[in-house]
């Protein structure tokens, strides 16, 4: 048995993505830029991606420029509101305390560059507040940056508001969407969404390539200075393999989303529930306003690390929290950011269920997290501190 429940890490790319990436290498393979058939069918194959794509969050195909990813899309998105806001005196930028590291690092860098950045609580329902939101704009302020839904624990920003009260103040608003595209309805124009980042793997397309929407009147800065492809706003021979699978995905993923999203609640909701029975644990974000596959509890007493192993053991594929922090021993700055102390936080653990999970793996996964769990705690020294009464239970 070999359950794959690290969706929020990366997806298993489509079958439509392979062939649409397969087919295109092996008879587009020219430049899109040459100006003969073959480069030009090349092109045609690139624009019909970028139609397709737009098409998905209600955006024109000139509003949207591939990149590498999601991690170039927000660095470039930063960059723009940053530079834009520059230009008209403004250097001041919010954004939130459990952002992605692609959004958290680039608002480092601009710090030392001379910006001040306000980063928002979240509270421990894993949601912003809009009022809280309202109160940190100041008149220097150009660019808010709001994550659409977290990659930890899956909550869901209410976006429109955020977009309209930007909009209201005359602030460029960006929303790092990687989680969310595909698998929630987007609409970037009823949502007021001015820059908009996505990446492909997270919606069964090919790793190394995702987009940038900018609304039509931003104009974007480029990372990276070359030819004028991308309408000059992103240098590079263009991918179109990837593109075309990264269109592919997309169409495909957002186009079940109306019967796969409902199923996929289900199951998460199945899945919350078995693991509520663990004592001593607790669900980490809202329970509705959250990704429908996604899935991040605490369990008091144990090391998330050793819990992965074990899993993984059992044929699970599972994470403690975001692949960018694996491997390190610091607790997830999301689950500090939503109120947990170190303690309770380095007992995580995210799954994050594909559209093709069923109940029986649910089972499965309730099944060998409780029993994983309660052999941890078995010979945890923090455990017996807790039962025998040393130590305070927190959750
Ligand atoms: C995965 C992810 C990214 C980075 O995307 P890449 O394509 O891997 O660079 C950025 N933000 C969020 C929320 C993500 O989940």
């Amino acid at each position: 048995m070999m359950i794959y429940a690290d969706n929020a890490a990366t997806t298993k790319m489509s079958r439509a993505a392979i062939e649409a990436m397969t087919a295109c290498l092996e008879e587009e393979y020219g430049n899109p830029s040459s100006l003969y058939a073959l480069g030009q069918r090349a092109k045609e194959r690139l624009e019909q991606a970028r139609g397709e794509i737009a098409a998905v969050i209600g955006a024109d195909p000139g509003e949207i420029t591939i990149t590498s990813g999601g991690s170039e899309a927000d660095n470039q998105a930063l960059r723009t509101g940053a530079a834009l806001g520059k230009r008209a005196g403004k250097t001041h930028i919010i954004s939130t305390a459990f952002e992605h590291h692609a959004i958290l690092h680039t608002l480092k860098r601009l710090e030392e560059e001379g910006f001040s950045v306000t980063l928002l609580p979240v509270h421990e329902d894993g949601l912003v507040r809009v009022e809280e939101l309202e109160a940190a704009i100041r008149e220097d302020t150009c660019l808010v940056s709001v994550m659409y839904a977290n990659n930890e624990i899956g909550t869901i920003q209410p976006i429109r508001e955020i977009g309209e009260i930007c909009r209201k103040h005359g602030v460029l608003f960006h929303t790092d969407a990687v989680q969310a595209v595909g698998h929630v309805p987007i609409d970037v124009k009823d949502q007021n969404i001015d820059m908009l980042s996505s990446s492909a793997h997270k919606f069964h397309g090919p790793k190394g390539i995702g987009f940038l929407y900018a609304r039509k009147g931003v104009r974007l800065v480029n990372l990276i200075e070359g030819g004028a492809q991308e309408r000059g706003k992103r240098a590079g021979t263009e991918n179109v393999a990837a593109a075309a699978a990264m269109a592919a995905a997309l169409k495909e993923t957002a186009g079940s989303m109306a019967e796969t999203a409902p199923r996929l609640r289900a199951l998460r909701d199945r899945l919350i529930a078995g693991l509520r029975e663990i004592p001593h644990s607790a669900l980490n974000g809202d329970a509705e306003k959250r990704l429908p596959g996604n899935v991040n509890f605490c369990f008091e007493g144990i090391e998330g690390e050793s819990l992965l192993l074990l899993l993984d053991d059992r044929g699970i594929c599972a994470s403690s929290g975001s692949a960018c922090t694996s491997g390190s021993l610091d607790p997830s700055h999301v689950l500090l950011a939503i109120g947990r102390v170190h303690d309770v936080a380095h007992g995580s653990l995210r799954l994050t269920l594909g559209e093709d999970a069923t109940e029986e793996d649910v089972d499965y996964l309730i099944r060998n997290v409780k029993e994983v769990v309660e052999y941890l705690r078995g010979f945890s020294p923090i455990w017996r501190d807790l039962v025998q009464g040393k130590a305070r239970f927190i959750l």
